[in-house]
C-alpha cells in the first residue's frame, strides 16, 4: 500500500514536471501581418510586413515581438495577432518603400498616445544611403523615424493632446524611437539582440539601402528577405533571388520572401514594367534559392499579383484571369524544393518546433 502510494506521488510529480516542461518550452511564431505587394490595395489585404515572436509555449511564445516592415494596417494585424503596439521590442525595416513603411506612422501615434512613459521601440534599418545620378537623393530611415509625427505636429493635434496628458512626449511619436542604423554588409552582421534572440542583417538588391535579416533562436530561425532580388538588375543572369540573402538563409528553418509570378514578366501581356519586374524574387527562383538553402519551410508574401486579383494594380490586367494559390504552388514546385510552402495570406502563422 504504502509503495504503491509513493509511486502515485512520484508519478504525480512526474506529471507536473512534464507539464512544467512542456509549458516552458522555447517556441517561434511567424505571422504574416500583410502580403500585398506593392502600394495598390486589394480585398483588404494589409501592406507588408512580418511578425516574429520568441518566447515559451506557456506564454505562446511572446516575450519577444519583433516586427518586420509595416505596411498599410500593421496595426489592425497586430490586434488580431495578440500583439498590441506596445509589445513591440523592436521595428525593422528592409527598405523605406511606403508599401513596407506607411503603418510606421500609425504604430507610433497609437503608442505616444498610450504609452508615452515608454519604453522607447527600437528601429533598426539601414544607414543613410546616398545615390547620385540625375536627381540626386537620399534614401534615410533615420528621417523617416524622426520625422514620423510631423504632420500631426503641423496639424497641431500634439499640443491638443499634451494639454490633455501632459505626460505625453513633447516631440511627438518620435520621441519614442531609438534609431539603430547599420550599414550593410555582404555578409552577415549582428545588428539586434534580446537574451536568447539574434538578428542578423546582410546586404541586398532592391533599392538603396535595402536589407534583409535572419531572427536566431533556441526554437527555430528564420531569414525575412523583404523585395531583394539579384545584384545583376537583369538578364542573362542565372537567377533572380539575392546571393546575399541565399547566405544568409544557409540552414535556416524558414526563409518568408516577397514574390513575383512568372505571370508578370515581360511579354506576358501585362504591361508591367520589366525593371519592377528584374527587382523582384520570383516564386521558382525562391523555391531554387530554398532548396540550396536547405530552408524547411518558405513563406511567400508580398505576392505580386495577389491570388484572386483580376489585375495587379490597376493598371496591369493578367490577360489570363487571376491566380490561384497552386499557380504559386507550382511555380515554386518546378524548382525541385520539397519542402513546406506556404503561399501567404495575412495572418498566415507558422510555430517551431511544430506541435
Ligand atoms: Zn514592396
Amino acid at each position: 500500500m504504502k509503495k504503491s502510494t509513493l509511486t502515485a506521488a512520484a508519478a504525480l510529480a512526474f506529471g507536473f514536471l512534464a507539464a512544467e516542461k512542456a509549458h516552458s518550452a522555447p517556441c517561434l511564431l511567424i505571422t504574416l501581418t500583410g502580403v500585398q505587394g506593392g502600394p495598390s490595395t486589394f480585398n483588404g489585404q494589409a501592406g507588408a510586413g512580418t511578425l516574429v515572436q520568441y518566447g515559451e509555449d506557456g506564454n505562446n511564445c511572446r516575450d519577444v515581438s519583433l516586427q518586420f516592415d509595416t505596411g498599410r494596417g500593421t496595426t489592425q494585424r497586430l490586434f488580431q495577432a495578440k500583439t498590441p503596439v506596445g509589445r513591440l521590442n523592436a521595428i525593422f525595416f528592409t527598405h523605406m518603400h511606403s508599401d513596407h513603411s506607411e503603418g510606421l506612422a500609425d504604430i507610433l501615434q497609437l503608442r505616444w498616445h498610450f504609452n508615452s512613459a515608454g519604453p522607447k521601440v527600437d528601429i533598426v534599418c539601414s544607414e543613410d544611403a546616398k545615390v547620385t545620378g540625375p536627381l540626386t537623393y537620399t534614401i534615410s530611415c533615420r528621417n523617416f523615424a524622426a520625422h514620423i509625427g510631423d504632420a500631426l505636429i503641423a496639424s497641431g493635434e500634439i499640443s491638443q493632446r499634451r494639454r490633455e496628458n501632459q505626460k505625453r512626449l513633447e516631440g511627438g511619436p518620435s520621441d519614442l524611437t531609438n534609431v539603430m542604423a547599420f550599414e550593410p554588409k555582404d555578409e552577415p552582421s549582428v545588428v539586434w539582440s534580446s537574451g536568447d534572440v539574434k538578428v542578423s542583417a546582410i546586404r541586398s538588391a532592391h533599392i538603396a539601402g535595402h536589407a534583409s535579416y535572419r531572427v536566431d533562436t533556441p526554437a527555430g530561425s528564420v531569414v525575412i528577405g523583404g523585395d531583394a532580388g539579384n545584384d545583376t538588375r537583369k538578364p542573362p543572369r542565372e537567377t533572380s533571388t539575392s546571393a546575399q540573402v541565399e547566405l544568409l538563409a544557409k540552414d535556416v528553418d524558414v526563409i518568408v520572401h516577397s514574390v513575383i509570378h512568372p505571370v508578370m514578366g515581360p511579354g506576358k501581356g501585362t504591361g508591367f514594367p520589366p525593371p519592377i519586374y528584374y527587382r523582384q524574387s520570383d516564386a521558382s527562383d525562391l523555391g531554387a534559392m530554398a532548396k540550396r538553402a536547405g530552408a524547411k519551410h518558405l513563406m511567400l508574401t508580398h505576392l505580386i499579383p495577389p491570388v484572386g486579383a483580376p489585375n495587379q494594380g490597376p493598371p496591369y490586367p493578367l490577360p489570363d484571369g487571376p491566380l490561384t494559390e497552386d499557380d504559386y504552388r507550382d511555380a515554386v514546385s518546378s524548382s525541385g524544393f520539397s519542402g513546406n510552402v506556404v503561399v501567404g495570406s495575412d495572418l498566415a502563422t507558422l510555430r517551431l518546433p511544430g506541435q
